[in-house]
């Protein structure tokens, strides 16, 4: 022990029976400290009262048995018709047999291996022709090593907690960690003060975080597995609460940075609109207006633009670039991929050819990359496009004044502030199809102004959206003949690059040959994948574009931002290996023009399976935003930003869905603090700042506290 160092900083090693290895291992849990490991939640609780044996367990009733899997030989075999897959779990006292309709073969055996031991649950029924007890589709929770819980003991507690594990570290090791560390809950110290926990009705944060390790004997478990306690809300409000009260500083010390008023009179912005072949869209415009207001402002913009797959962005982005030029600042345009760098570069080119405008591409892959630095840094390069390149080492801006990202959901916020820190004050506008119900994108990016394009160019017809089983096939291929036919391009796109025996995919490489030969003979096929030299990938693109290839194949490479007009179909293979806003981003690759759009999404399964469900949501909905809440709803928030979604912090035990009511709460009372007090510097919010100053400073990108 470190004299003088409180021992909720200490390194976890500190507690009784946590040796070096385990400390290590528990690293990987993020834990570091007794407090980290105070803060590592369960993710479920097991009540041992309701497991039973397989003996016991009664036809008609929902039950769950601890068991082992006895067969390795899982029977595959046909019932009318039907593909079904067996596991033969056992106990001491019986077998329980766990059945799956049209279930992955191989992908099941691999999971469910001989002697792994399993938490299984579901509804008993009875087979009369074999006489024995099965479930279908059981819900199946792998117990890993936890035999030491189970068995033989029968005095512990009655309600369990089951923590996060990684590989090595047995549950029984973390549960004896937390032991070790229950009498250090008290060291804690509540950021909140109480008087807040009152008003809330919050248990202080010992109490809570009591209830969440060691759960009182007759606490409700279903509650503790819905997250639904008195307790969890407690650590709930205080999550959010730290976070929103950090983007409330952020944005304080945003509107209170002085930057240089552009320019932006009606002379300026009638030449900008006519730089565009078409009249922008009432959307587009009051976007525009709202950026020049920012601009005028003297302060630094930071606007989050979004707007939905093929709204068009890109032009308002355009917009946003030349008053920055016309002001004599720089713009840089960054974005996820090679291939959406060099189109924009391509049609930015075009549409200032006429300008003196200078626009430059900046990847990894591009060439003269000399000449084009050189560029950049004397001020020649007025607007830069490029990918993470833009904010490697050896790229100095002349005069930086508006960073734009686009499809910012591929970046970080350090992204994002590492291209910002390129020049001095610089505006920023953050571009993103990821249609985040509006109140949510306020509490995401608490420090951003929004901007919604709510409408799309003129014409745009809706996109016939199918979901075709595996036995309609040919149908699927006919329909994209057809519109090759018709003059028309197509997509056909691949989940993976290579074959991969485990999932049983059909690579884009394999497929390509095979669609060349049968499916789509006679047609002029291009193949596009994420492991191709940019050169190659350029090529290929540029084909696609030049209408010299008929139907591009390809990997999700063209997920984001790719725009060939007259490519009116696409074809998405094993659909269901997709998130839905991921198949709304790949549909908006067609419908580009007042041509009639189709798109043809090839499920695994047929209809009633899960999967098929889901992909007709996509066929009912158009809408990114509807497209999104369905897929939040099915998702729920964390996994439906993404680990990499930027700005969205990810919480330990927050759901920006599910806690909505508490979200909004603490943002309020967050956001008042700050403006009373904007340096947290009452003696009640010294915890507080500490702890914004320890983990969220770096993070948001946030200037010294005062
Ligand atoms: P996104 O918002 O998905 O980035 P883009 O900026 O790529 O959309 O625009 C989609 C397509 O719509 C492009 O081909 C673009 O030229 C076209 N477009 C954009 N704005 C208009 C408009 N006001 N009128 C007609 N076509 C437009
Ligand atoms: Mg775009």
């Amino acid at each position: 022990m470190t004299f003088g160092v409180a021992v909720r900083d200490q390194p976890v090693q500190y507690l009784k029976g946590v040796g070096p290895k385990k400390a290590e291992l528990l690293t990987k849990l993020g834990v570091v400290t007794v407090s980290d490991l105070l803060f590592l939640f369960p993710h479920r609780y097991e009540d041992r009262s309701a497991v039973k044996k397989i003996a016991e367990i009664e036809a008609g009733q929902v039950e769950s048995v601890r068991a082992t899997v006895r067969e390795t030989s899982a029977s595959y075999r046909s019932r009318g018709g039907r593909r079904v897959f067996e596991v033969s779990f056992g106990d001491e006292t019986g077998v329980l047999k766990g059945i799956w309709f049209r279930a992955p073969a191989k992908a099941y055996q691999a999971r469910f291996e001989a002697g792994s031991r399993w938490l299984v649950t579901g509804k008993v029924d009875f087979d009369k022709y074999k006489g024995s007890k099965r479930v279908t589709h059981p819900e199946c929770a792998p117990l890993g090593d936890e035999e030491g819980d189970d068995e033989g003991d029968t005095l512990g507690p009655k309600i369990l907690p089951v923590y996060p594990l990684t590989e090595g570290l047995p549950q029984r090791a973390v549960r004896s960690a937390l032991l070790a560390a229950q009498e250090y809950v008290h060291d804690l110290v509540d950021f909140l003060p109480d008087s807040l926990n009152q008003t809330y009705r919050l248990p202080p944060l010992a109490e809570a975080l009591r209830q969440l390790h060691w759960p009182e004997p007759d606490a409700d478990v279903a509650r503790l597995n819905a997250f639904d306690t008195r307790a969890h809300k407690k650590l709930v409000f205080n999550e959010f609460f730290i976070t929103q009260a950090a983007l409330a500083l952020k944005r304080r010390q945003e509107r209170a940075a002085p930057g240089d008023p552009f320019d932006v009179g009606d002379a300026l912005m009638a030449k900008i609109r006519s730089v565009f072949p078409f009249p922008l869209t009432g959307a587009q415009s009051r976007a525009l207006d709202e950026i020049a207001g920012d601009f005028a402002s003297g302060h630094p913009m930071n606007r989050l633009l979004q707007g939905d797959v093929g709204s068009g962005k890109t032009a308002v982005a355009l917009g946003a670039a030349l008053i920055a030029v016309r002001n004599k600042k720089q713009a840089a345009l960054m974005v996820p991929t090679e291939i959406l760098a060099a189109q924009h570069h391509r049609n930015l080119t075009r549409l200032l050819a006429k300008t003196p405008v200078n626009v430059v591409l900046l990847t990894a892959g591009s060439d003269g990359k000399k000449e084009t630095q050189a560029a950049i840094a004397d001020g020649s390069a007025h607007i830069v496009v490029g990918t993470h390149a833009l904010i490697q080492d050896g790229v100095a801006f002349h005069d930086l004044g508006l960073a734009i990202v686009d499809e910012q959901h591929r970046f970080g916020v350090r992204q994002r502030a590492a291209l910002m820190a390129r020049g001095h004050r610089v505006h920023a506008l953050i571009m993103t199809a990821t249609p985040i119900p509006r109140t949510l994108a306020m509490t995401a990016y608490g420090d951003l102004d929004v901007t919604v394009i709510d409408e799309l160019p003129p014409g745009r017809t809706p996109i016939e959206t199918t979901v075709y089983p595996p036995s309609r096939r040919g149908d699927a291929l006919a329909r994209l003949r057809e519109e090759v036919a018709k003059g028309r391009q197509a997509y056909v796109i691949y989940p993976l690059v290579e074959e991969s025996e485990k999932l049983e995919l059909k690579a884009a490489t394999t497929m390509f040959e095979e669609l060349q030969k049968e499916g789509l003979a006679g047609l002029r096929l291009g193949l596009t994948h994420g492991r191709m030299k940019p050169a190659e990938k350029d090529a290929v693109m540029a084909a696609f574009r030049d209408g010299t290839v008929d139907v591009l194949v390809s990997t999700t490479v063209v997920e984001v931002g790719v725009d060939v007009a007259n490519a009116t179909a696409i074809m998405i293979e094993h659909a269901e290996r997709f998130g839905l806003s991921q198949l709304h981003q790949l549909r908006g690759r067609v419908g580009r023009s007042s041509h009639r759009s189709c798109c043809l999404l090839m499920a695994d399964t047929g209809p009633g399976a899960p999967g098929w469900e889901r992909l007709k949501v996509m066929a009912r909905h158009q809408d990114g935003f509807a497209v999104a809440e369905a897929d939040l709803a099915l998702r729920g928030a964390g996994d439906f930003f993404g680990v990499k979604q930027s700005g969205v912090a990810q919480f330990r035990l927050g759901d920006i869905l599910r806690d909505q009511v508490i979200l909004a709460e603490a943002r309020k009372v967050a956001f008042a603090v700050v403006e009373r007090d904007p340096t947290l510097s009452a003696p009640e919010w010294a915890t507080l700042k500490k702890g914004i100053e320890a983990n969220w400073a770096t993070r948001f990108a946030l200037g010294e506290i005062g």
